[in-house]
């Protein structure tokens, strides 16, 4: 039986980080409970409609995200995993995450979520550094990270991923240095870390604050040559301390790869529930080379069950496209045979003119296996992207 993975969207928090555009709210805990029914349905809904139909598929990787997962009672994400595994015919290893904001957990939270049969977590923990946490509007601190991981640890979590962050206001080489050293010294419980380089999004309080011009004095952004030391640093100093790099952003200890996220980059059909989630799969209108579909992220027409999704049908060009530059994310690139089994045509028969002058520049490696991006590449992986657009 073909697997696929599930995503669930918590989009609440308990506020918002000044540099998040993510489809999630904050002060609406009175809509916590309507939306945990309404996602409960479309569980139901879901997993028979998958169970029973035509190309039942085994779960084998689930993920919360949001927002913020741990938002919500424990005993309400609990309950939802509970019905995910009565809903779903899950792989008996099935990865199971949840992101967790370190300022919204306490140990028997955390053991409560293991009980019920979570066995990854993925901390937001951006900095070990309180005045940068303060900078960028996180709610929790160094300490309570300290302690969440510790916890994380206690409750029987032995796959514990944490968020970094670089390019952040009044950040300097040095203070990530000492936040990778923090992580360092609590290398025992992690497993993998996730790195981000801030980026200024639209309609952000941070974006706000740019055009004010109040990036100045100690808020002032790393530039352009700082922020590639920081990068650099990142590169250079995760692989030396075990972590291999994985995908652009994503480093791990060996066999610890978030297997979910790898799915999305590997072409494994995934089914997103809960408001603005997203799809991709042969689901529900199929089309040869699936689909994809989400709805609006809006709380209200969601819990009504009235909100409108919107389908997006992949033609063989775009599915080819999406195929290569998704896959080019990770350091295994895209397989020359995937490529051939899927499309029945040789990978170098539609990209043949693009693939050279890449790896001329040095942004690409190409051998027998497949196409891979370089080092350098990694870092303008979107200029790479670009070159393999057919439409
Ligand atoms: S906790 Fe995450 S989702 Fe929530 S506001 Fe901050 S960055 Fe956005």
């Amino acid at each position: 039986m073909n697997t696929c993975g599930l995503y669930l969207h918590i989009p609440f928090c308990r506020q918002k980080c000044f540099y998040c555009d993510f489809v999630s709210y904050a002060g609406r805990s009175e809509w916590m409970k309507p939306y945990v029914e309404a996602l409960r349905k479309e569980i139901t809904l879901r997993g028979g409609l998958l169970s029973d139909g035509e190309d039942p598929r085994t779960v084998s990787t689930v993920y919360f995200g949001g927002g913020t997962p741990t938002a919500l009672p424990a005993e309400a994400l609990a309950g939802l995993i509970s019905l995910i595994r009565e809903s779903f015919i899950m792989d008996e290893d099935a990865e199971i995450t949840v992101e967790a904001n370190p300022g919204t957990v306490n140990s028997s939270y955390l053991s409560l979520l293991r009980e019920a049969g979570a066995n990854r977590l993925s901390f937001g923990v951006q900095s070990f550094d309180d005045r940068l946490l303060k900078n960028i509007g996180r709610i929790h601190t160094a300490k309570q990270a300290h302690y969440a991981l510790d916890w994380a640890g206690e409750a029987g979590f032995d796959n514990i991923s944490i968020d970094l962050m670089y390019g952040l206001p009044g950040q300097s080489l040095d203070d990530l240095k000492a936040s990778v050293e923090e992580a360092m010294a609590v290398k025992p419980r992690l497993s993998h870390i996730s790195v981000y380089g801030l980026t200024i999004e639209d309609g952000t309080p941070f974006q706000q604050m740019q055009c004010a011009g109040r990036f100045t004095g100690e808020l002032s952004l790393p530039d352009e040559d700082e922020a590639g030391d920081m990068y650099d640093y990142l590169t250079e100093e995760l692989p030396r301390r075990g972590y291999a790099r994985y995908e652009i952003s994503n480093y791990a200890l060996p066999g610890r790869e978030s297997r979910h996220n790898l799915s999305y980059w590997q072409d494994v059909p995934y089914l997103g529930m809960g408001a603005g989630a997203h799809s991709y799969g042969p689901w529900d209108v199929g089309g040869e080379y699936g689909c994809r579909f989400s709805g609006t992220g809006k709380l209200e027409p969601y819990i009504l069950g009235q909100d409108e999704v919107r389908y997006d049908l992949l033609s063989r060009e775009e599915s080819m496209e999406e195929f290569c530059f998704l896959a080019l994310r990770t350091a295994a690139g895209i397989s020359r045979r995937r490529f051939r089994e899927k499309y029945s045509v040789e990978l170098e028969e539609i990209f043949g003119e693009v693939i050279e002058p890449l790896v001329k520049k040095e942004l690409l490696i190409s051998d027998a296996e497949g196409v891979r991006l370089t080092r350098h590449g990694m870092q303008y992986g979107n200029v790479v992207f670009r070159e393999f657009l057919l439409t």
